[in-house]
C-alpha cells in the first residue's frame, strides 16, 4: 500500500482573523503530531509539498465572476458587492491572501487525486482540503472554493467513478448540489440535522432529481447522536451503496465537528467511534482520496487525523502522546495525554427517540434510494 500526505507549512501565512473558529495551526499541530509519532518515516509513504493549483482549475466548477472577486478580495480589503457572494465579515471574512489560500488548499486536493488516478499509489490526504460547502458563485460556512468538487471534477474526466463519503457534522451541501443530476457521482452525507444546523439542509428526502435521483444520500443525526447510533446507520448504509456502485476511488471529507465537545455542533461522536468509522471507510474503498474539513477543537483535529493518517497507513498508534509534541501542544491550550482520551461520562448520550428516528431515516433510504442506483 502506496499512500502520500500533502502538506505546507505555507498553509500558515494565511488567517481568517483572530476570532474566526476556523484554525489554520490546527493543520501544522496536526503535521506536527504525524512527524513526532514517526508517521512520515515509512517506505510506503510520500510526503508531497503543497503545489497551487492554476486559476483555470478554479474554473472547472466556479464562475467568471466569483473567481474575479476573490481575486480582487486576496489584498484583504472588502469591496463594496462583495456581500452579493457571501463574503465578508463573519463566517467568509476578506483577508489577506484569501485566494492564494484558496488555490494552496485547492492544488493539495488535485496533487491528491492526481497521486491515486495515476496509480502511484492507493491513498492521499490533503488535510487542509474538504471545504465543501462553497457554491459556485457563493463562500459559505468557512469555505470559499470548493476543492472536493474539483478534485472530483478531475477524476470524472479521467474516467472514473466516484463515491463521495462526507463525514462532517454539517451536510456537505455545496458537493451534492454540484453533483445532483448526474449518476456519474455518488453523494453520500452524515451530520447533523438541518434542523438545528448549519446549512439547514441534508435531509432524507434530497435524493437527487432528473439522471441523479438516487445518487444524493443523506442521513441526517438528531442531535446527541453517539457512536453506536451513527456506527449503526453507517453499516446499515454505506457499505451496501458502496457494494452496488462500485466505484473506482472514494473521496472522503472526513471533518472532525462531530465530537461532543467541539464548540460548533451537538453531535455526540468520540474519538473511538471516528476511528472505527475511518476502518470502515478503508476497508471500502478501492482508492482513496482523503479530504480534511471542519473540527473546531485544534486538540481533536490533530489526534483524529494523525489517527486516521496511521490507520491508511496500517499502523497501530500506542495512545501515549509523544513528549515532543506535548510540549509544543501545550503551548496551545492541548491538554489531553493520550490520542484517544475522552472524557466518557458525556459521549454516550443515547435516546429512545433517536433510535427510532434514525431507524425510519435508514429504512427511508433502503425503500426509495438502494433501488435507483445502478454500476
Ligand atoms: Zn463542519
Amino acid at each position: 500500500m502506496k499512500t502520500a500526505f500533502i502538506y505546507t507549512d505555507a498553509y500558515l501565512d494565511y488567517d481568517y482573523g483572530p476570532t474566526h473558529p476556523l484554525r489554520i495551526i490546527r493543520l501544522k499541530l496536526t503535521y506536527d503530531l504525524i512527524i513526532a509519532y514517526g508517521l512520515h518515516d515509512l517506505p510506503s509513504v510520500q510526503f508531497i509539498p503543497t503545489v497551487k493549483a492554476e486559476e483555470k482549475d478554479l474554473a472547472a466548477f466556479h464562475s467568471e465572476e466569483y473567481l474575479n472577486i476573490l481575486k480582487q478580495g486576496n489584498n484583504g480589503i472588502l469591496l463594496g458587492d462583495a456581500s452579493l457572494y457571501g463574503l465578508g465579515p463573519g463566517d467568509n471574512p476578506i483577508f489577506p491572501g484569501l485566494y492564494d489560500w484558496s488555490l494552496l488548499v485547492t492544488g493539495a486536493t488535485l496533487q491528491a487525486v492526481d497521486f491515486v488516478a495515476a496509480g502511484k499509489g492507493e491513498i492521499a490526504f490533503n488535510i487542509a482540503g474538504g471545504l465543501h460547502h462553497a457554491m459556485r458563485s457563493r463562500a459559505s460556512g468557512f469555505c470559499y472554493i470548493n476543492d472536493p468538487v474539483i478534485g472530483i471534477k478531475r477524476l470524472l474526466s479521467r474516467g472514473k467513478r466516484v463515491v463521495y463519503i462526507d463525514i462532517d457534522a454539517h451536510h456537505g451541501d455545496g458537493v451534492q448540489k454540484a453533483f445532483y443530476e448526474t449518476n456519474q457521482v455518488l453523494t453520500i452525507s452524515l451530520h447533523e440535522s438541518g434542523h438545528t444546523l448549519f446549512p439547514g439542509t441534508g435531509f432524507e428526502y434530497e435524493i437527487g432529481e432528473g439522471e441523479g435521483e438516487g445518487y444524493s444520500v443523506n442521513l441526517p443525526f438528531p442531535p446527541y447522536a453517539g457512536d453506536e447510533i451513527y456506527l449503526w446507520a453507517f453499516e446499515e448504509v454505506v457499505p451496501e451503496l458502496v457494494h452496488i456502485f462500485q466505484p473506482d476511488v472514494v473521496v472522503t471529507q472526513l471533518g472532525v465537528d462531530t465530537f461532543y465537545d467541539d464548540p460548533l455542533t451537538n453531535i455526540h461522536l468520540s474519538i473511538l467511534g471516528y476511528e472505527r468509522v475511518l476502518k470502515k471507510i478503508k476497508d471500502l474503498a478501492p482508492r482513496w482520496v482523503a479530504l480534511g474539513g471542519g473540527g473546531y477543537n485544534i486538540s481533536n483535529v490533530a489526534r483524529a487525523w494523525t489517527l486516521a493518517w496511521a490507520i491508511m497507513n496500517g499502523i497501530e498508534l500506542k495512545d501515549q502522546l509523544p513528549e515532543s509534541f506535548l510540549r509544543e501542544a501545550a503551548k496551545m491550550g492541548v491538554e489531553e495525554r493520550e490520542l484517544r482520551e475522552h472524557p466518557k461520562a458525556r459521549h454516550d448520550i443515547q435516546n429512545e427517540e433517536n433510535k427510532v428516528e434514525m431507524e425510519r431515516v435508514v429504512h427511508y433510504i433502503k425503500e426509495t434510494v438502494f433501488p435507483r442506483i445502478k454500476r
